[in-house]
């Protein structure tokens, strides 16, 4: 039995509702191989399952537990689970498992659950790792993140959405059990331990109108994809796609995107530049894995070719070489260098240590300023152009604003 749905699943429920196209041009594509963080990712799934399904009683029991993990790879070759991984990944996971076992009351729960959708949506199912239901009999989804990558919020969460849809309307006698009676409310839970960030557990409750409504986005999506010309739409759903490297409606941004120089550029062309800029950076690095991909193959990609990357100088005997600087004039201090360790390095190499006596002494610096998108939780800071308007007369401000939106008109 097939593990992903070709036609939508978790991972592919946003991609498909928003770009309907995508479904016949991720077709036409082979599956990539699975990449190391993939399979790592994997193998931190399955420690996880394992400390589920064992749910240790106590402290004492979990270390145990965690003991015998480490160094084993849970069948994925080529990986471990390292001491690190258990303090930095599976941990904080668990920490974060059985607070929200407490602040939802969860008292029921299937592991790596099957759950289709396929009543509505032909073809369409996926794997929930964690489905749960409270005392209040309301259901809850629970995703594991274990990349370092980008911070994946619960709010509207489309795969987790997915996945609480399939479990209200999968056909499978026991899953019909688990979801009869439920309360209108739906609790989505991502649990993404990341190194250096406090927060571990994010979660959204919703209702089940919005998952009938993603029901009903899902449907018309797959209909459009079956139809004559499906729309393809490019956006942040485009990051794992399969088809990128390839897709016209990315070639027809990356056409639009060049045809105007930045320089002249209105606010307005700047923020959709934007836009458009976020979604071609994964383009323009698929392009380049691919044809770096079709050379080594041996194909002709015209006016490219294979070189050695730039050569630096290396030891071929590290321990040679430091006999020999040992034995010349040199001190210690000269040949050897040494730096103190961040404080990220010293919460990785023992967080209660730092949390004890270092962490007090701990500021944040940030080297400068950067640009986001208005949604991410940082505070947007004052430019000082706009400090300096705030501070003129209302009148003068108004003059000032008006010169620097005029590019908007
Ligand atoms: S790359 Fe983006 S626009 Fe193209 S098919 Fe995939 S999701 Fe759609």
């Amino acid at each position: 039995m097939d593990k992903h749905s070709h036609v939508m699943g978790g991972s592919t429920a946003e991609r498909r509702i928003n770009c309907p196209g995508s479904l016949h041009l991720e077709k036409a594509v082979p599956d990539p191989e699975s990449s190391e963080f993939a399979e790592r990712g994997s193998m931190l799934h399955a420690a996880m399952e394992l400390l589920l399904t064992a749910d240790p009683r106590d402290v004492n029991e979990l270390n145990k537990m965690l003991d015998q993990l480490e160094g084993q790879d849970l069948g994925f070759d080529g990986h471990e689970i390292t001491r690190e991984l258990i303090d930095e990944k599976i941990r904080p996971a668990w920490d974060a498992w059985k607070d929200l076992l407490v602040d939802f009351d969860l008292q029921d729960w299937f592991i790596e659950q099957r759950v289709s959708l396929e009543v509505v949506v032909p073809g369409a199912f996926g794997t929930a790792d964690v489905l749960a239901k409270d005392g209040l009999d309301r259901i809850h989804v629970v995703d594991w993140k274990f990349g370092d990558g980008i911070v994946v919020p619960a709010r509207e969460n489309m795969a987790l959405g997915f996945y609480a849809a399939a479990a209200l309307y999968d056909e499978d006698p026991e899953l019909i059990e688990f979801t009869n009676d439920i309360h209108e409310e739906v609790g989505l839970h991502i649990i993404q331990p990341r190194v250096g960030q406090d927060t571990v557990l994010d979660s959204w409750v919703t209702t089940d109108k919005w998952i009938e409504s993603l029901v009903d986005l899902a449907a018309a999506a797959i209909d459009k994809a079956h139809g004559d010309e499906p729309p393809l739409k490019p956006g942040k759903w485009c990051g794992f796609c399969k088809a990128r490297p390839t897709c016209p409606a990315q070639t027809a941004l990356a056409t639009e995107a060049i045809s105007k120089s930045p320089a002249a550029m209105s606010s307005i062309d700047l923020a959709k530049a934007m836009q458009i800029a976020d979604t071609l950076k994964g383009w323009i690095n698929d392009v380049y894995k691919l044809a770096q991909q079709e050379l080594e193959d041996g194909a002709t990609i015209p006016g490219y070719k294979l070189v050695n990357k730039l050569p630096r100088r290396v030891w071929t005997d590290p321990k040679e070489a430091e006999k020999r600087l040992r034995a010349s004039k040199y001190k210690v201090g000269d040949i050897y260098k040494k730096t103190l360790i961040s404080p990220t390095q010293a919460e990785k190499l023992d967080s209660r240590l730092y949390n004890r006596k270092l962490h007090d002494i701990v500021a944040m610096h940030s080297s400068g300023v950067t640009i986001a998108p208005e949604s991410d939780k940082r505070q947007a800071i004052v430019s000082s152009a706009q400090l300096l308007t705030n501070a003129l007369p209302e009148q003068k401000q108004e003059t000032e604003t008006g010169n620097r939106n005029r590019k908007q008109e």
